[in-house]
């Protein structure tokens, strides 16, 4: 994603009148002009901390590409507007929601604000996207996101969305857009979701070179429009018709002057966007192919570890939890027990019901393993009616429990067409020095200490 790697400058032109603005001819209706000639000025709250958008100067002035495009439209309609002064984004909803202010600048509209404001069309279009750290996976569905945290400005359309399309997403609010992505960088967040301007402004700014956009998020475009508290119709009408005004050059020009690209001189923009986004289109399928390979790869090693019948640990993956088992024990000291366990008699199984039978009665027979351990277990089939279990930090005592509970839930069990079965178990724990073929041989030890002593018991090696 990184390789969107063309270099944003951001440079702080002073807003510069629309030179030589010819006006263009708005239709108003007898109410609408009564209203503009009798207005007075018109008090408007914005966010005071979110550039390039917008933002409350050190002089106290509204700047940036939100502040010029509210002016274009004011000067067109002809109304004046007088600045309401806040310190948080917080406080200018809470002004605008109790009509201190009529309008706010520029915002998303979301059901909650639709609650005290009414909206003009969009002024200004901005992509969402994901920010992570440098070593993130490449995220391509918010689905993916349960059990992140996620820091997000409060109060946004953002942080309105994914607390009720995202449950399980773990919210951090911030109080701005710069500390929620400082909190990513300081590892104190997984991720944020931003507009991908304000972002690309803010890691360059605070020089958070070790953050990456991670994924897009097209449902998340943000829609800016001029919200007007809602008994203001007329208001509304007016601004909208301004806003209507408003053509992509204009856009265009103003977000230049806020967020400007840095090419060489006599180049052509349109070309390098065209250029941004053919590569954008490329790394968002190569990522989208990457993704599919990484779940292949994960279904092969699944498929690679997993018994095809019982769905249960093959041997090799049991071989490998053992090396590392004993391994693990020898470091700590503690010890780690395992029990084989053999169906009895299985051979009449097959000999008496067929081999389709024998297959059903391994099948279930794992599933009362499955269901019988303990979630630190480890439970596979070691071959042919034979299975393993290894039990961690586990002593002879406690492995013998576990063997005496899992005969008995077998014996009671009735298995398909066959009913009633039973099982041998050999029991060993591991002792200082051991490997691990040793312990398994002592297990295979006394499980045919079991057969031998009637079978349908637990023994100890
Ligand atoms: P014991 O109580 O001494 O263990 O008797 P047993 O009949 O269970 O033991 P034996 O080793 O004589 O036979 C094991 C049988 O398990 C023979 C083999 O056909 C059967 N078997 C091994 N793997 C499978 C399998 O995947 N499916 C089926 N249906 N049978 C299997
Ligand atoms: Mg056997
Ligand atoms: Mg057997």
């Amino acid at each position: 994603m990184i390789g969107i790697a063309l270099v944003l400058a951001f440079t702080w032109i002073p807003l510069l009148a629309v030179a030589a603005e010819t006006q263009p001819a708005i239709d108003f209706s007898a109410q609408e002009q009564a209203y503009i000639a009798q207005a007075g000025t018109i008090r408007m709250c914005v966010d005071p901390d979110w550039m390039p958008f917008e933002r409350i100067n050190e002089a106290g002035q509204h700047e940036g590409i939100a502040a010029d495009l509210i002016q274009l439209v004011a000067q067109r309609v002809g109304l004046k507007i007088e600045l309401h002064p806040v310190k948080s984004w917080q406080e200018s909803l809470d002004a605008s929601k109790a009509g201190v202010c009529q309008i706010m600048s520029f915002l998303n509209q979301t059901p909650e604000r639709d609650q005290w404001l009414i909206f003009t069309a969009p002024i200004f279009f901005d992509p969402n996207v994901i920010i992570a750290r440098e070593e993130h996976n490449y995220i391509g569905d918010l689905k993916g996101l349960s059990n992140e945290t996620v820091a997000l400005p409060r109060g946004t359309m953002v942080e309105e969305r994914i607390r009720r399309e995202y449950p399980d997403v773990m919210v951090i609010l911030t109080d701005s857009e710069p500390e929620s992505v400082k909190l990513v960088s300081e590892r104190k967040a997984g991720m944020t979701i931003r507009s991908l301007i304000v972002a690309a402004y803010s890691i360059k700014k605070e020089g958070l070179f070790n953050l990456k956009i991670a994924g897009h998020v097209p449902e998340f475009t943000n829609k800016l429009r001029v919200g007007v508290v809602k008994n203001e119709t007329v208001l509304r009408g007016i601004l909208d018709k301004g806003v209507q005004t408003l053509t992509p050059q204009d856009r265009e020009a103003i977000s230049n002057r806020h967020v400007a690209i840095q090419v060489q001189q006599g180049f052509d923009y349109r070309l390098v966007w065209k250029i941004l986004a053919v590569s954008a289109v490329i790394l968002l399928v190569s990522l989208f192919w990457i993704s599919k390979l990484r779940a292949l790869n994960r279904k092969l090693e699944r498929l690679s570890t997993t018994d095809r019948l019982t769905g249960l640990y093959n041997r090799l993956k049991l071989d490998e939890v053992l090396e590392s088992e004993g391994m693990r024990a020898s470091r700590s000291g503690h010890s780690f027990s395992v029990i084989l366990i053999d169906i009895d008699h299985f051979k009449r199984v097959n000999d008496q019901h067929g081999h389709q039978t024998g297959d059903l009665v391994l099948v279930d027979l794992a599933q009362l393993l499955r269901t019988g351990m303990r979630s630190t277990d480890f439970v596979g089939r070691w071959g042919g009616e034979e299975f393993l279990v290894i039990c961690p930090h586990t002593d002879s005592a406690g492995a013998c429990k576990l063997a005496e509970t899992l005969r008995q839930s077998i014996q009671d069990h009735l298995f398909p067409v066959a009913e009633q079965q039973s099982a041998s178990f050999g029991v060993a724990s591991s002792c200082p020095g051991d490997s691990a073929s040793e312990i398994v041989s002592r297990a295979d030890k006394a499980l045919y200490a079991a057969k031998t002593a009637g079978r349908n018991c637990v023994k100890v090696g």
